[in-house]
């Protein structure tokens, strides 16, 4: 019989209405859910070992009758311990279950059964420690029973379990599912065949109950590239759609842009000018350009972001330049009024706290009616100020910065935002260095334009790593440092969430309060023990996301004016604010921030001619602790340590929780290009012979429910 993937758990057997509110917890409401549930990891049960063989540490599985069974009382400590002798032909075995006394009633004397768990040393010799255990049916004593057991033999799943859901209960409910199944497959067979890829049934009941070990990779090679496939072809439609939007086409002018490059106080880099050229090429065409430059903090994709600029406003047109925060609007706003100080173009700024036109002060109102007007080319802002309440006349070109705290649904919203018939080009930068292919999967409608290049007269960042013991020598060293007359960025990783399980549900707006609130302990902290203990002398600030958007203007603006030297503050804050004076980047804690985000910071110094430092403060003399900072002391290609940072912790944590909409699976799978570049090449074959999936239902079902499920924020 087929089943309904969509059915609500609730209509399944043995599942009552706790069961359902505490399956819902694990994020599992249907069949398909509870499917695709996969087990965290496999206890190998495949030997059942006579039970004289059995060593202590071992984990096994064995089968015998139980001669003897009592439950006990321990008083002090209100306890209840059931002990079982069970018996095979070559001998016998204590089993100790604590404050389970119906075990006692479960397992008459006399009971055939099958247990496994871990073999244990204590006073009274050895045992098994609270065994999972079944009854044997009809199979006679001394008869090996293999089949029939879903806990005690073979390969057995572990899931990732809540309270009230445990594996036993997930392996209970699913094992009588998996016997039945028969599941329609949205996987067209000749790519099944080509790459010898696993049956959906197949898969999906390998990967619960394999039959060796070798089952479990192979059953998730084939769910991971389902997932990986069902990505291209959504990111292919959504590329087709978007080719088919309008966009004003805006000429390429060679001579302008030479001009313009010529008035720069510097020579652009060969990466820049060819993301400069790809851009200006994309501008062109009459359909929107949907481009993600990439590079490291200090690459200088500002300048190239501008030259796009330019040429949109000597094409009459209008552009924004949307930062994450309003310290970096700020910035933007001051370097492009510089970098454009020979061009006539009228730049505005627009953030929740001020506005300016070309650098001077201005009623806001005024500079959003010179906006709606068309005089002013171009608005720099926060995202949140612009995309609310400004008009424009001609809107050609979107730049968003940072582009990695912009969501997709965000960015097609503002994509959106003109009615005049046409879209804006949009084009977003980022400095999460993500290799390439891995961009192609996780923004598989974008185009790329990579910036690896750094400028020549940059100074190499001389990084440490500073163990407990070397603390004080660093300590007088940043002493002497502000004695030198230069500042310090000190960073601090967020104090522990006390209950991180309540963050994880209700990860809406009251855990982002609970990050703020654990940010400002973790800054409030560190700041204290710095200004009172460590560094009296020398006058120390702070920075927290609690902190009203003016009061952190305020503070960055006093830092920038060296009214204080140190500058304590959390991940959260201010991606790449640019403090020139800045010489030492003194991280707490390092080992608990990832490599691709420590060089992040690190991208915060060396902005100017002073020999800056990079101070890995670890918290541990562990070796291999260390060993992983020591790839930032080796290198400072981003890319190269985002490479690395994604081998060592997974490509999940590395984009961050779900940010991108991939399953887990697949998540884990972006390490494996080749599977990655199968799904590509079998998307794009697909789409060219059947454009509207006409030809294959169960696919275009499955990819329904993909765009549900991936349809973030
Ligand atoms: P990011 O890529 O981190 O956004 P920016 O665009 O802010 O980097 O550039 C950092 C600094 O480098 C700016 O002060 C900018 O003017 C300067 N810069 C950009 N390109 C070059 C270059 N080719 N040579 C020298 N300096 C450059
Ligand atoms: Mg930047």
């Amino acid at each position: 019989m087929q089943q309904d993937l969509l059915t609500p758990i609730e209509n399944l057997s043995h599942v009552g209405p706790r069961n359902v509110s505490r399956l819902k917890r694990l994020g599992v409401s249907t069949l398909r859910d509870l499917l695709w549930h996969f087990p965290a990891r496999y206890d190998d049960y495949q030997e059942v070992s006579p039970i004289a063989d059995v060593q202590p540490g071992q984990k096994v599985s064995i089968q015998g009758e139980i001669v003897k069974i009592t439950n006990r009382q321990i008083f002090p400590r209100h306890m209840t311990v059931t002990n079982a002798i069970v018996k095979d032909d070559s001998g016998a075995i204590n089993a100790v279950w604590f404050n389970q006394p119906y075990i006692a009633n479960n397992l008459t004397e006399g009971t055939l059964v099958s247990m496994a768990g871990k073999v244990n040393l204590g006073k009274r010799g050895i045992h098994l420690s609270s065994p999972t255990y079944e009854k044997i049916g009809n199979v006679g004593y001394g008869q090996i029973a293999q089949t029939g057991l879903t806990h005690t033999t073979g390969l057995v799943p572990t899931y990732p379990e809540t309270e009230g859901v445990s594996s036993k209960y997930l392996r209970f409910l699913l094992k009588p599912i998996l016997t039945n199944l028969e599941l329609d497959d949205p996987l067209p067979e000749q790519i099944k065949s080509k790459y010898n890829l696993l049956s959906l049934n197949d898969a999906i009941r390998l990967i619960h109950y394999p039959e060796k070990q070798e089952d479990v990779a192979i059953a998730r090679e084939r769910l991971a590239f389902d997932d990986l496939f069902l990505f291209q072809i959504k990111a292919l439609l959504e590329r087709r759609k978007i080719n088919q939007q309008k966009s004003i086409s805006i000429k390429f002018s060679q001579e302008l842009i030479k001009d313009f490059i010529s008035t720069l106080p510097f020579e652009l880099t060969r990466d820049q000018k060819m993301a400069a050229w790809e851009i200006l090429k994309d501008l062109e065409r009459p359909y929107p350009m949907n481009r993600l430059m990439e590079g490291d903090v200090g690459s200088g994709k500002t300048v190239v972001a501008l030259i796009a600029t330019v040429q949109a406003a000597e094409h009459g047109c209008q552009t924004v330049f949307m930062a994450p925060t309003e310290v970096l609007a700020q910035q933007h706003h001051r370097n492009i009024v510089n970098l454009l100080s020979s061009q006539i173009t009228s730049v505005g700024l627009l953030t929740s706290s001020q506005a300016k036109l070309n650098g001077e002060s201005i009623k806001k109102s005024e500079l959003k009616k010179r906006i709606s007007s068309g005089s002013v080319k171009i608005i720099i802002g926060t995202h949140a100020v612009i995309q609310k309440d400004v008009k424009f006349k001609n809107l050609a070109l979107v730049i968003i910065d940072e582009q990695h705290r912009f969501g997709v649904a965000q960015r097609s919203a503002l994509v959106k935002q003109e009615d005049a018939g046409y879209v804006p080009h949009l084009l977003s930068m980022t400095a999460t260095p993500i290799p390439r292919t891995l961009a192609l999967t996780i923004y598989g409608d974008l185009d790329i334009s990579i910036i690896r290049e750094k400028p020549k007269n940059r100074q190499k960042i001389i990084t440490n790593i500073v163990t407990p013991d070397e603390r004080n020598s660093a300590y007088q060293f940043i002493r002497e440092e502000v004695g030198r007359g230069r500042q310090v960025f000190v960073i601090c990783p967020r104090i522990e969430l006390s209950d991180p399980k309540a963050e994880i549900k209700n990860r809406g707006a009251q855990s982002m309060m609970n990050i703020l609130w654990a940010d400002m302990k973790a800054v409030e902290e560190e700041y204290r023990k710095l200004s009172t203990e460590i560094f009296p002398e020398i006058k120390v600030a702070m920075l927290h996301g609690k902190m009203k958007a003016k009061e952190k203007n305020e503070i960055m603006d006093k830092f920038k004016n060296k009214e204080f030297d140190i500058l304590v503050s959390t991940s959260v804050i201010e991606v790449g604010v640019d403090i020139p004076n800045a010489t030492i980047m003194m991280i707490e804690n390092a080992e608990r921030f990832g490599l691709a985000q420590l060089h992040q910071f690190r991208g915060r110094v060396g902005r100017d001619i002073h020999q800056s430092y990079c101070l890995l403060f670890s918290s541990t003399g562990d070796k291999a602790v260390n060993k992983r900072l020591k790839a930032l002391v080796d290198t400072d290609d981003g890319f190269l340590l985002a490479e690395k940072d994604m081998s060592i912790r997974g490509p999940g944590e590395f984009f961050g929780v779900k940010q991108s909409g991939l399953p887990d699976l697949a998540m884990a799978s972006l390490a494996n290009i080749e599977l990655i570049k199968k799904a590509r090449t079998e998307a794009r074959l697909l789409l060219k012979q059947d454009p509207n999936l006409k030809k294959c239902s169960p696919l275009r079902e499955r990819l329904a429910q993909f765009q549900k499920l991936t349809h973030f924020e």
